[in-house]
């Protein structure tokens, strides 16, 4: 198949070029190529390399309240939003492990990967390194009855030096935060005043001393950009960037609650030059379930976004003139490299993992045309630009917005760069 007809962002320039897939992979990008093969007309509009979510929670039943999903479902949503490739999390020592969590994903519409949860080094985690798995998420708070200590952080690192992983990890101080904590009960508003951005910044100093390659997951305050030492990437996400904290202040509340807490999006957006990927974090929970608890600290921490993380970051990266090209790099092709992954790139060998986009859509956010939960925090949302037709490992699955291809799966992806 070739893709005609459409513009690609390089070095800052929006350029014509074709795109020629074979099987499942880009096997060549250029001018006028020549073939007897089916063209994919793109009519003008722009080729972006899928987008990799580098943290989601997808049909998450370890935690004490389940989410409201499906992996088929949420990996739909992905799929209508451009995002091809999703990477979830699987526990090295307990369950749902690796194999569970591959099982569970069989199902899975788009590509999809794994982070590790550890908070040691153990045979199982070796195993999983062995698999081809090299990023190891670490908990600083309690998380599924567990917490890790700094020894574990510690040692981990170095494991994870000696192997070519690297450490992501949830930077929030767990101490500090129960002190301030202290029994409180009552409103949703509590779960911000408890964690104050103090709570991040004392983690992520913490991590400074003990990491050498990481990633703070969701980075919700711009000062841990400015903290963070080199070599400590940061992960920021779409809500961290699009809400603020007067959330808290709303009625519904609860509905808001993700921790860390949403803050000063201002102050992130900022330093965007500091922030490695844009992520989602993303947690299906419909109203209902997060309805039954609405207390604090009995609250359900986590907000739907996979669908909607390439549309609204590219449209605020055009409604604030940002460049396009940082907008991909932070949505597709650093997700994808930090990963070892090969695609969110247009390029050569890479996985033909493509969205056309319609730069010429508006339309506005609503729970009813988007595909995840029943409600969403994004409502009445302008954006700008619409993924017209989604290609993932070389096969069109959505074309001029409708899934056409019903039975598609995904494919698990590990990393490709294990002797390195
Ligand atoms: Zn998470």
């Amino acid at each position: 198949m070739i893709i005609k007809n459409v513009k690609v962002v390089k070095d800052g320039q929006i350029t014509e070029a074709e795109v020629e897939i074979e099987g499942s992979k880009i096997k060549k990008i250029g001018k006028s190529i020549l073939s007897q093969d089916k063209i994919l007309d793109g009519q003008g509009n722009l080729l972006l390399p899928g987008g990799v979510d580098n943290h989601v929670h997808i049909f998450k039943r370890y935690l004490k309240v389940p989410t409201s999903d499906t992996v088929r479902k949420s990996t739909i949503a992905s799929a209508f939003g451009g995002t091809t490739t999703v990477i979830d999390f699987a526990f090295s020592d307990k369950s749902p492990n690796l194999d569970e969590r591959i099982s569970q994903f069989n199902e899975s519409f788009t590509n999809y990967s794994f982070h590790i949860f550890a908070n040691k080094v153990s045979e199982n985690l070796k195993k999983d390194f062995e698999r081809g798995f090299r990023s190891i998420k670490f908990m600083m708070i309690e998380y599924s009855g567990e917490t890790g200590n700094l020894k574990g952080l510690k040692e981990l690192n170095e494991f994870a030096k000696a192997n070519n992983g690297y450490i992501m990890v949830h930077a929030e101080d767990e101490e500090l935060i129960n002190t301030l904590k202290d029994g409180r009960k009552g409103e949703p508003k509590l779960h911000l005043l408890t964690r104050p951005e103090e709570t991040e910044l004392s983690a992520v100093l913490r991590v400074n001393a003990l990491v050498d390659k990481g990633l703070i997951a969701h980075v919700s305050c711009g000062k841990t950009l400015d903290l963070a030492k080199e070599g400590i990437l940061a992960e920021t996400t779409l809500h961290h960037l699009m809400l603020d904290k007067s959330v808290y202040d709303r009625k519904d509340a609860y509905l808001y609650v993700t921790s860390p807490p949403v803050r000063n999006p201002e102050e992130i957006w900022k330093r965007i030059n500091k922030v490695h990927i844009i992520a989602t974090d993303h947690n299906w929970f419909n109203k209902e379930v997060k309805g039954e608890h609405r207390e604090f600290p009995d609250l359900v921490p986590g907000l739907p976004g996979v669908e909607l993380r390439m549309e609204i970051i590219i449209s605020e990266f055009i409604k604030r003139g940002l460049p396009l090209d940082l907008a991909i790099k932070l949505l597709s092709e650093n997700p994808a490299k930090l990963n070892g992954l090969d695609t969110g790139k247009i390029q050569e060998n890479y996985r033909a993992d493509l969205v056309i986009y319609d730069l010429n859509k508006k339309w506005k956010i609503s729970a009813d045309n988007t595909h995840m939960a029943d409600w969403t925090p994004y409502e009445g949302y302008e954006v700008i630009g619409k993924p017209k037709t989604v290609i993932i490992n070389g096969e069109i699955v959505i074309e001029n917005e409708e899934l056409i291809n019903d039975s598609f799966k995904g494919e698990l992806l590990v990393n490709q760069n294990q002797d390195k």
